[in-house]
């Protein structure tokens, strides 16, 4: 096993923008590393330059410590697992598995043991001797990621091992994966757009947006602190509410209201002008719902609820706002970044279970003024 430093990493495809731009990430020896952004940001081929399939413009990669760069795929004994598994449809679950042993030159009985524990291991004993072909998805998964444990690998690379599984399938792998990686200790960089998974399974998360590093942190600093509006954007599901807002002392004025914040957070956003609030839906509630010590007149404000959507365990009202044209602006193209997510136009709050508030009703909306963020429009970065 074996750490692997990416130090000011370039690809540069042509005459675009580069595809990676000076990407620095250390992956300790033994942790899970997430890449996760949109399509396009860049993290398949910084995976690709880690296995040595891509060519690196810039910059050094150095696993357990030796510089890579010029080292052929195979002399850097990684375990990558492909998207499309790209297991050999005429050979059996048993010799998919056992293939790069074989390559490797291993004794019939070296084989035979590596192979069976990694197929009990991922309970696969009881299909050694079928074909790919006759496997469901999940199963096929399964021989691709015992390909990659038979071998004593230095780390294990995964490029969207789950996106071609149905939900249900792709939760329960998720697990595995988790469970397998943590029984393994082995650094393991997986790489995906689907931030339930980076956040999940991540020890820490790098976000890309076009080729650029925007945060490297665990799951819960990223989700806590966003370094900007695009992690904001991204981590969280309903997203962030990104409301405009302008800073006096320690008053945030907000579309519907002015709520008082702390006064650190009110410090770091003196004299800005309009600035982009950004609140979580979990982070406003009913008022009636909530602690009667908590409901002061700067923590609350009242709005007529559009629509209520209430899916069992949880419920969300909706509450449309207009936006000045700046933060409008900014806002569109933070949707563009995050491919086409939409973020505008209404405020998202997420209900307590004990609310009874209803489609048309004026409420009364608490709001945990700690939790609110504030951007810069321009920059986008996070100035609390
Ligand atoms: P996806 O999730 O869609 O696979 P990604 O985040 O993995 O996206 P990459 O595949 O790494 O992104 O691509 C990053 C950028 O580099 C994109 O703009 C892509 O068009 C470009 N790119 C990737 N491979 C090549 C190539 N072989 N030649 C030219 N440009 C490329």
């Amino acid at each position: 096993m074996a750490a692997i430093e990416m130090k000011n990493i370039v690809k540069q495809y042509g005459d675009g923008f580069p595809a990676v731009n000076d990407v620095s990430i250390d992956v300790a020896d033994g942790e899970f590393l997430i890449l996760v952004g949109p399509s396009g940001c860049g993290k398949s081929t910084l995976l690709r330059m880690i296995v040595g399939l891509e060519d690196i413009t810039d910059g050094d990669m150095i696993i357990g410590g030796k510089k890579v760069n010029d080292l052929a795929p195979r002399d850097r004994n990684l375990s990558m697992v492909f998207q499309n598994y790209a297991l050999y449809p005429h050979l059996t679950v048993y010799e998919n598995i056992a293939f790069p042993l074989r390559l490797a030159g291993a004794s019939d009985s070296e084989v035979d043991k590596k192979v069976r524990d990694a197929s009990k291991t991922l309970e696969l004993d009881e299909h050694l001797e079928r074909k790919p072909g006759n496997l469901s998805g999940g199963q096929r998964q399964r021989v691709a990621m015992g390909r990659a444990i038979v071998r004593d690998a230095e780390a294990f690379l995964f490029d969207e091992p789950l996106s071609n599984l149905d939900a249900k399938l792709r939760g329960q792998m998720r697990t595995e994966i988790a469970r397998l990686q943590k029984r393994l200790g082995i650094t393991t960089v997986y790489v995906t757009h689907d931030q339930t998974e980076a956040m999940t399974l991540g020890d820490r998360v790098a976000v890309l947006k076009r080729g650029v590093l925007q945060q490297l942190a665990t799951p819960r600093e990223l989700y806590e602190n966003p370094a900007n509006l695009f992690v904001a954007g991204f981590i969280g599901s309903p997203p962030m509410n990104f409301l405009p807002a302008t800073v006096k002392g320690n008053q945030v004025e907000l579309p519907f209201g002015t709520v008082t914040i702390p006064d650190d957070k009110a410090a770091k956003a003196q004299d800005k002008g309009l600035l982009i609030a950004g609140v979580r839906p979990e982070h406003f509630e009913d008022a009636s719902v909530v602690d009667s010590d908590k409901v002061t007149e700067e923590a609350t404000f009242n709005a007529t609820v559009d629509v209520v959507e209430w899916l069992g365990n949880e419920a969300y009202a909706y509450i449309p706002f207009e936006a000045p044209p700046e933060v409008e602006k900014q806002l569109q193209q933070l949707e563009r970044d995050l491919d086409g997510e939409s973020l505008r136009t209404q405020l998202v709050v997420s209900l307590d279970g004990a609310s009874r508030i209803s489609e048309g009703d004026d409420a009364k909306i608490w709001v945990d003024a700690r939790k609110i963020h504030l951007f810069d429009p321009a920059s986008g970065d996070n100035l609390t």
